[in-house]
C-alpha cells in the first residue's frame, strides 16, 4: 500500500490511496473506501465547521467528512452502518448520552467497526438556554454515558457538537476545558425535515458540489437518511469524491468523570477493533460486546423520536427530539429538570 506521511502544522495527515483501500473492501471491489485519515488534536484545532466558525478541517478539493448526529437508534443506525460497511467508509457519530444508554449495542457496533464516536450532550439539550454550569453538566453527562455504554473512556473521541448548533461562548469555553474539539459542519442535507430519501441525497450532493469539500452533517436517527446513505455513497464515488476519516490525535482524550449512578455494562465477549492501517496510529482497542438482550430502552426512556424543523435566530436549523406523550408521562415522574419536561411536551 502506498503511504505518504505529511506533518503539516498542527495536524498530522495520514494518507493512502483510495484505490488500495477500496481494493481491500471485502465483496465490493468498486467500493468508495476511505481515502485518508486525519488525526485531530483538540488542543490545537478547537473549532471546526464553516456554518459557524471561520475555519474547518484541512480538506482538499473533493474531500468530504461524513458525520451523523442524534443516535444511536435501531434500526436506522444499523442501516447506516450497513451502508458504510458495504463501501468501507468510516464516519463520525455524535451520539446523545441517553440514546447511548438506551441502545448500547448499536453504539458498540459503530465503534467496533472503526467509526469515530463523538458526543452531543446527554439529553440533546439547548445549551444556549442553560447556565454555564448546567450546560457543562449536559456535556459531561453525555461523555460519561457514552463512555459507560462503550465500557471504555478511551473509546470516546474528544469531539463534540452542540445540539441545534446552539453554542454560547461560555459553553464553548467549558467544552474546550474538558478537552473537546467543537464541531459545527460545512453543510447539511436538511434531513430532519419531512423530505424523502431522494431529496436528502439530492441536497447533500447539491450543497457538496457548491463547496467542493467539507463536513457533511446528517442524522442517523431517520429512516430517510438511512435510506439515502447507500445512494449518496455511490454518487460520491461516481462524482470523484473521497471520504476522509477524522480520529483523535494520539493521547487526545476528553476529561470524563463517571456519573454517580454509573454501572459497568455487561460484557459477554471481547472483540478487537480492526486497525485501519498500521500507519494510521489508531490504536487497536478492545470493545465490549453487550448481550443483545440488554439493548432495550430502560423504563421511561424515549423510544419514539419525532423531529420538527425549527429555525434559529440566525435563520439556521434545528432538530428537535420529541417524546411521545406516554413517555412524557413517565418522564414527569423522573428527576429530570423541568426544562426537559417542558421540551418533551412540545
Ligand atoms: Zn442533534
Amino acid at each position: 500500500m502506498h503511504c505518504r506521511f505529511v506533518a503539516a502544522g498542527i495536524l498530522t495527515f495520514l494518507s493512502f490511496s483510495s484505490a488500495a483501500m477500496a481494493g481491500e473492501c471485502a465483496g465490493n471491489p468498486d467500493a468508495l473506501g476511505t481515502s485518508r485519515v486525519i488525526s485531530l488534536d483538540p488542543s490545537e484545532l478547537k473549532l471546526v465547521g464553516t456554518i459557524q466558525y471561520k475555519q474547518t478541517l484541512p480538506l482538499e478539493d473533493h474531500e468530504v467528512v461524513l458525520t451523523f448526529d442524534d443516535g444511536p437508534i435501531p434500526p436506522h443506525t444499523d442501516k447506516v452502518l450497513d451502508a458504510l460497511a458495504a463501501e468501507c467508509v468510516k464516519a463520525t457519530f455524535f451520539v446523545v448520552g441517553e440514546m447511548a444508554t438506551a441502545h448500547p449495542a448499536a453504539l458498540q457496533r459503530a465503534y467496533r467497526e472503526g467509526h469515530t464516536i463523538g458526543t452531543h450532550t446527554e439529553h440533546h439539550a439547548r445549551l444556549d438556554r442553560l447556565s454555564a454550569d448546567k450546560a457543562q453538566k449536559e456535556i459531561s453527562d453525555g461523555l460519561a454515558s457514552t463512555a459507560q455504554a462503550l465500557g471504555d473512556k478511551n473509546a470516546v473521541a474528544p469531539f463534540f457538537r452542540f445540539p441545534y448548533l446552539d453554542q454560547t461562548g461560555a459553553a464553548e469555553e467549558r467544552a474546550m476545558h474538558l478537552g473537546l474539539s467543537i464541531w459545527s459542519a460545512d453543510f447539511h442535507a436538511s434531513d430532519w425535515t419531512r423530505i424523502n430519501a431522494e431529496k436528502v441525497t439530492a441536497l447533500a450532493l447539491q450543497r457538496l458540489e457548491s463547496k467542493k469539500k467539507g463536513i457533511l452533517l446528517l442524522h442517523d436517527i431517520h429512516e430517510r437518511t438511512a435510506s439515502a446513505v447507500p445512494v449518496l455513497l455511490r454518487e460520491l464515488k461516481k462524482r470523484g469524491y473521497h471520504v476522509v476519516h477524522v480520529v483523535p490525535a494520539s493521547g487526545a482524550v476528553a476529561k470524563i468523570e463517571e456519573k454517580p449512578d454509573a454501572k459497568t455494562p455487561e460484557k459477554t465477549e471481547q472483540v478487537a477493533v480492526a486497525k485501519l492501517d498500521e500507519n494510521t496510529q489508531v490504536k487497536t482497542e478492545q470493545a465490549a460486546l453487550t448481550n443483545p438482550a440488554t439493548d432495550k430502552p430502560k423504563q421511561g426512556m424515549p423510544v419514539n423520536l419525532d423531529h420538527k424543523n425549527q429555525k434559529n435566530a440566525e435563520g439556521g436549523w434545528h432538530t428537535r427530539i420529541k417524546r411521545s406523550r406516554k413517555v412524557t408521562a413517565s418522564a414527569k415522574r423522573s428527576s429530570f429538570p423541568n426544562f426537559f419536561q417542558a421540551l418533551w411536551q412540545r
